[in-house]
């Protein structure tokens, strides 16, 4: 998932002003949460059994994800679910997508919590552990996909066999989506993408929880926030292209395609979009200025006004997180001209990797890079349609919930809204006009996250936190009525 590369924006946070963090320090709590913060020892167990059965399971985009939503599901129906709320629903042999049903009364629109089941491939000689085996070893269960996001697969799984156990009815229907390809990048094999394509009565609910999104933050040892995700950035790359007549380097004339690209991309050195705040940023600025001291916390706090201090604005912008935060962003990544190094080129192309704010007009970006560029002989082209996604409002209702718990489990925990500078599933839902907050009741220490890569891992004790977690807002969402 590229959200969980998190750790290094907030990294750059942090680095931004280095006395921060020890004096955040008395402003959230220390690890431990309150004493009934995990699930009964029954649950634990079923908890990490699923987790170590799905670990051991190589889901990666080449295997695909059949085996291990075959194996959730035959858990489902030996647990007692009925046949008929568990579907399997195959893309192709390899690509298979699960959803379970916990019926609810009421006529309410269900509450869909949202995970996926493939994970990245492994390179074992960088692994210190059997990468497809779950070890649990000092404090932490190591194995692919304990991070991202097999911890949520076993959570899900858990807490539906626990709620079916228990005799609970919701006020509405409980969905579960464990999906293909989340990671794959591509919407060709993406299991969202198919649900909406091939299956949208299903998703046809009031909100859905992603949990491969959020995530709790532990910084130094200390839970500090709770983020819930409500927007995204657009993904949107332009080639930017300048032509040349070609010919033989041994007689060069001015006309110079790569000469020409070069001052274009040149311009845009000092380039900026303006700033824009919507709802979210606002609201997360605002929280986290909470948490700071001095000039950043007073910067933080303008920037959560209407209208913002533009001097504050400015010393935001100097730090890479917060300026993503809030512009539209464009970085220069890619280059290639002429095959041969003894031919000039008839042709010169740069990438531009944009990230947009949503509401921004992909047409009104690529004009702004053209006069900025100011050459009418370079061309700026979208490679692709971006999914443009709308931010999701701040629901009181989805708030109210998960605050509350987290001021059960981890007092003093402020939980914030955030637009991640990435782009995750919830585009794509957002896009077919669904609200989607980014929830995961895990606690992980975003200075060592090793999500994609070798010896990931999570600690013991936030796993079982985050199973209880999840419990609570299942029963919250769907509780009364
Ligand atoms: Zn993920």
């Amino acid at each position: 998932m590229a959200w969980k590369r998190q750790g290094m924006l907030w990294r750059d946070m942090g680095s931004h002003l280095p006395t921060v963090l020890a004096l955040l320090a008395p402003l959230a709590t220390a690890v431990n949460a309150t004493d009934t913060s995990s699930p009964p020892a029954e649950i634990r167990h079923l908890a990490r059994t699923i987790l170590a059965e799905q670990v051991a399971i190589p889901s990666t985009f080449d295997l695909g994800t059949a085996e291990a939503a075959r194996r959730l599901a035959e858990r489902f129906l030996a647990a007692g679910l009925a046949a008929e709320d568990v579907t399997l629903l195959a893309q192709t042999e390899e690509k298979v997508n699960l959803i379970v049903r916990l019926r609810g009364r009421g006529p309410a629109k269900p509450v869909l919590f949202l995970t996926h089941l493939d994970v990245v491939d492994v390179d074992p000689d960088e692994w210190t552990v059997e990468p497809f085996a779950l070890t649990e070893r000092d404090g932490y269960f190591y194995g692919r996909g304990t991070l991202d996001i097999k911890c949520e697969v076993a959570d899900l799984a858990a807490n539906l066999i626990r709620l079916h156990r228990e005799g609970f009815t919701p006020n509405r229907d409980i969905l579960v989506a464990f999906t293909a390809d989340e990671e794959a990048g591509s919407a060709e094999t993406n299991g969202v993408r198919f649900l909406l394509d091939q299956h949208r009565e299903l998703l046809d609910v009031a909100w859905v929880i992603n949990t491969d999104a959020g995530g709790g933050q532990i910084e130094q040892g200390r839970r500090m926030r709770l983020p819930v995700q409500t927007a995204e950035k657009v993904y949107l790359s332009f080639e930017v292209e300048a032509r040349g007549a070609g010919g033989h380097s041994s007689m060069p004339d001015d006309d110079n395609a790569v000469l020409r690209l070069a001052a274009g991309l040149a311009r845009l050195a000092d380039f900026r979009f303006p700033a824009r705040l919507n709802p979210t940023t606002r609201a997360f600025f605002g929280r986290l200025a909470e948490q700071h001291p001095g000039q950043l916390r007073d910067d933080l706090l303008a920037a959560s006004l209407s209208p913002a201090d533009p001097e504050a604005i400015e010393r935001l912008s100097s730090n890479p997180f917060y300026n993503a935060t809030l512009r539209t962003t464009c970085a220069a990544t890619m280059l290639a001209a002429s095959r041969a190094e003894n031919a000039l080129p008839v042709q010169a192309t740069a990438t531009l990797q944009c990230r947009l704010l949503p509401g921004d007009d992909p047409a009104e970006v690529r004009t702004a890079l053209e006069e900025r560029i100011a050459d009418p002989l370079i061309r700026v082209t979208a490679t692709r349609e971006p999914v443009l996604s709308e931010p999701s409002p701040l629901d009181p209702e989805i708030f109210k919930a998960v605050e509350a718990i987290a001021a059960e489990m981890w007092p003093q925990v402020p939980v914030l809204p955030v637009m991640d500078v990435w782009s995750t599933d919830g585009a794509q839902l957002r896009r077919a006009g669904l609200p989607v907050y980014g929830v995961m009741g895990l606690f992980f220490d975003i200075h060592d996250n090793r999500s994609h890569g070798a010896d990931e891992r999570i600690l013991v004790d936030a796993f079982y936190e985050s199973v209880e977690f999840m419990y609570r807002l299942m029963k919250r969402l769907t509780a009364g009525g």
